[in-house]
């Protein structure tokens, strides 16, 4: 068996993308009489400011000899790479091996360069140590994808369930000019996928998010838990005639990029992903652009519930975490919070920022405590001097404190997402199931 990875062969103005290439490479391989068992899409950590648009690198599985796969591959790389963009870094590297035998080292590499920042360097030793063929151009970077992507069957396998894109491409003379696509065909192709295919549309948005607007190659792409529904999908759309069409094995919509902070000390790293529990300590607050912002203290994972000893929020780590404009209704969400209620927050943390993808209430502050009513003339009593309770001036009623009210919420228990037009890549859509607690999916 022979892994290839490839990365980096797009720009952000010239379109092209590296799922193509390693299409074409398939293509090339199964007319050469080679078998391609599978083509692995794998998005790397979203956070990467190198990337074009998702961070993609791919891998191709096949029984086809390593020398010849890596001469297809680099052919195909200098045809259709748009190297003079020198943004694009296009890398490949060739194991001769089977992608689940791949060194304990590159398996880490894979998960490292889905939640962490690499150096090129990194890439350029494990693949010399590993005795690994590879190629690169202008600055070698496509050489970190490429090796991740080798790295990637055997890293995830055990962390996650694998999906599935059908990718269908444009006809080459067609590339940069406007998608012809029937939404009413996606929509109802859409509805009759789900839930095995997901975030196919956007309904509260009216948007077909399985397609494209940069000018690349692709058509549409339909993600899902299955091979067949997502192919079927496919066809079901009325659109310009289709080039051609490949599935890919991915790990879009795991949530692989996350990793727990199970302690409320731990340092929270810029670029890096978390799922954190905390209790909300500011109102939630609109700023300019549309942008919510709310504020949590954090809390170990396990700690005790009746332990109220962090409430206050005067000592504990705090945590800004925002809900940007583009998140569009998932912001209400994000507003009907209060402060004191408990929630796990996930998202990629930004200049000290978590970007909301998702979050889970765990527990909802049900009563608030307001000035009593006068129970007479039913008016709101006035305070009767510090420490001395409450009182109506004009029926002389009194009331020793504050009463109190129950508080309707908004919320549920439960996890809450942003909606499929605001979907990261790697983030899992609730409706994919494997969620402690309740799930209010989106469509
Ligand atoms: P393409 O379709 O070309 O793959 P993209 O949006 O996936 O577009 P790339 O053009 O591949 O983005 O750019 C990402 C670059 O960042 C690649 O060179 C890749 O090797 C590199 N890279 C990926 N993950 C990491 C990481 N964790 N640390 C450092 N560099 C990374």
């Amino acid at each position: 068996m022979t892994v290839v990875g490839i990365d980096d062969s797009d720009s952000r103005e010239r379109g092209m993308c590296t799922t193509y290439v390693a299409a074409r490479i398939a293509e090339r391989l199964r007319r050469e009489g080679a078998e391609v068992s599978r083509i692995l899409l794998v998005r790397l950590n979203p956070a990467v400011k190198y990337k074009t648009r998702g961070n993609a690198a791919l891998a191709i599985h096949t029984d086809c000899a390593s020398d010849v796969v890596f001469s297809y591959a680099r052919e195909l790389l200098e045809e259709l790479a748009e190297t003079d963009d020198e943004r694009t870094n296009p890398g490949l590297v060739a194991a001769d091996h089977d992608p689940t035998a791949v060194p304990e080292a590159v398996g880490r590499f894979a998960l490292e360069a889905i939640r962490d920042h690499l150096e090129i360097d990194d890439a350029a030793g494990l693949i010399d140590e590993c005795g690994y063929r590879s190629w690169s151009a202008g600055n070698g970077r496509g050489r970190i994808g490429a090796l991740a992507a080798v790295g990637a069957w055997a890293a995830l396998s055990p962390r996650i369930e694998w999906t599935y894109e059908y990718i269908s491409y444009r006809e080459p003379e067609r590339w940069g000019t406007p998608r012809e696509v029937d939404a009413e065909s996606v929509f109802a192709a859409a509805a009759e996928g789900y839930p095995d295919v997901w975030d196919t549309v956007d309904r509260g948005e009216g948007e077909a998010v399985c397609v494209p607007h940069t000018p690349g190659p692709i058509l549409h792409g339909i993600r899902g838990d299955d091979p067949d529904a997502v192919r079927t999908v496919a066809r079901r759309i009325d659109c310009e005639p289709v080039a051609s069409s490949r599935l890919f094995v991915t790990n879009q919509g795991t949530d692989v990029h996350l990793r727990n902070a199970r302690d409320a000390d731990e340092e929270i790293v810029d670029g890096w992903a978390y799922r954190v529990d905390g209790r909300v300590v500011s109102p939630p607050e609109t700023r300019r652009g549309g942008h919510v912002f709310v504020t949590l203290e954090l809390e170990s994972a396990d700690a005790d519930e009746s332990d109220d000893s962090s409430e206050g929020g005067e000592n504990g780590r705090r945590l800004e975490c925002a809900a940007f404009e583009p998140t569009k209704r998932f912001r209400d969400r994000v507003r009907a919070l209060r402060v004191g209620d408990r929630i796990t927050a996930c998202g990629e943390v930004a200049r000290g920022t978590l970007k909301l993808e998702k979050f889970a209430v765990r527990d909802l502050v049900r009563i608030e405590r307001v000035t009593p009513a006068c129970p007479d003339c039913d008016r709101t009593m006035e305070s009767a001097g510090r420490d001395q309770g409450y009182r109506c001036r004009t029926c002389k009623t009194t009331a020793p404190g504050k009463v109190e009210r129950p508080l309707e919420r908004a919320l549920e228990g439960g996890w809450y997402e942003v909606p499929p037009c605001a979907r990261r890549h790697v983030a899992k859509p609730l409706i994919r199931g494997g969620f402690d607690g309740q799930v209010h999916p989106e469509r």
